[in-house]
Order: structure tokens, then C-alpha cells, then sequence
């Protein structure tokens, strides 16, 4: 699958998830809002810095992927893992170098982790953020998750992306 195509595959699951233009501009202004705030607590938008910040390793793997699908990063329980041999391809689709693919992959799997709320969360008292994902939570949760960490991912890379290359990921 190429990149293009997983991207036209994203569009119809968020098609199929009911996540509706709405949606995205929710989750659009929710996730420039978290990414800016990070990055004014922090006084730095390099995105490892950030990750170290805010308490989460990176680890990188070079696991190759299966047959042709891409797997670039995933975050679970403040661990984010890169997949090191995968993100060439992510920067030739987008005509990057390999290093801005990994910040760019790096900073949407951040989204994942700073979008959980984790700093704030306190017992029984959920979040604004735990709120608003909960808002809109059934099918498309997961897809709104996504559009989330996509577009904190561009608020913190997107002004070191060639035209080019925002206009694939827009
Ligand atoms: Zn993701």
C-alpha cells in the first residue's frame, strides 16, 4: 500500500466512522491549543525535548514492517516507538529528509500521549480534554483520536514542511 493510498484508506474509515468535517475542526482546535500550550510550558518546539519533558521515552525498532503496509510509530502507556527502517518511505512520499519524517511521526504519537490528558487527570475528575473525547466517543472515537494527534502533529512540524508535503497531509 502506498502512502497515498493509506491516506485515501484514513479518509474512508473516517468516512465510515462518521467522523464529519465538524469533528475534525474539533478535534483540529483542540489538538493546536494542547500542542501550542506544550510548547509554551516548555519554551521549545523541538519535539524529543518535548517527549523528555513531558516524561516519554523513544524507542526506535527495526522492524520492517508486513508486506508493503507502513507502520511508522505507535504510542502506548508513554512509550513511543519509531520504526527507524519504515520512515524512509514516509520521506520520499513527502519529499522530506528522513530526520524530519521521524520528528513528524514523533510528534504526531506525542499528540497521542499529551491528547490522553495524562498531566491533568485526577480520579474521578476527568479532564476537559477526557471530556470532549468522551463527547464524541462510540465509532468515531478512535478515528477523532486520530485527527487529533494528526493536526497537533502539524502545529508543532508543520511550519518545517515544504509546501508540497502539507498539502498531502492537509
Ligand atoms: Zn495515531
Amino acid at each position: 500500500m502506498s502512502f497515498g493510498d493509506a491516506l485515501r484508506a484514513q479518509d474512508e474509515t473516517r468516512r465510515a466512522t462518521g467522523i464529519g468535517p465538524t469533528d475534525d475542526e474539533r478535534a483540529k482546535t483542540l489538538a493546536e491549543a494542547t500542542a501550542r500550550e506544550l510548547r509554551t510550558t516548555y519554551g521549545t518546539d523541538d519535539v524529543s525535548e518535548l517527549a523528555a519533558a513531558v516524561g516519554v521515552t523513544v524507542r526506535h525498532s527495526e522492524w520492517d514492517g508486513v508486506d508493503g503496509l507502513y507502520l511508522f510509530g505507535t504510542y502506548a502507556d508513554s512509550v513511543i516507538t519509531l520504526y527507524d527502517s519504515q520512515l524512509p518511505h514516509l520521506a520520499e512520499r513527502l519529499g522530506i529528509t528522513a530526520s524530519l519524517a521521524a520528528d513528524l511521526v514523533l510528534a504526531h504519537e506525542l499528540g497521542h500521549h499529551a491528547l490522553d490528558g495524562h498531566e491533568e487527570a485526577t480520579p474521578g475528575r476527568p479532564t476537559l480534554r477526557q471530556r470532549l473525547l468522551s463527547w464524541v466517543a462510540g465509532s468515531g472515537h478512535r478515528a477523532f483520536e486520530e485527527r487529533a494527534a494528526h493536526w497537533f502533529a502539524l502545529e508543532l512540524v508543520g511550519d518545517k514542511l515544504p509546501k508540497d508535503a502539507r498539502a498531502v497531509l492537509r
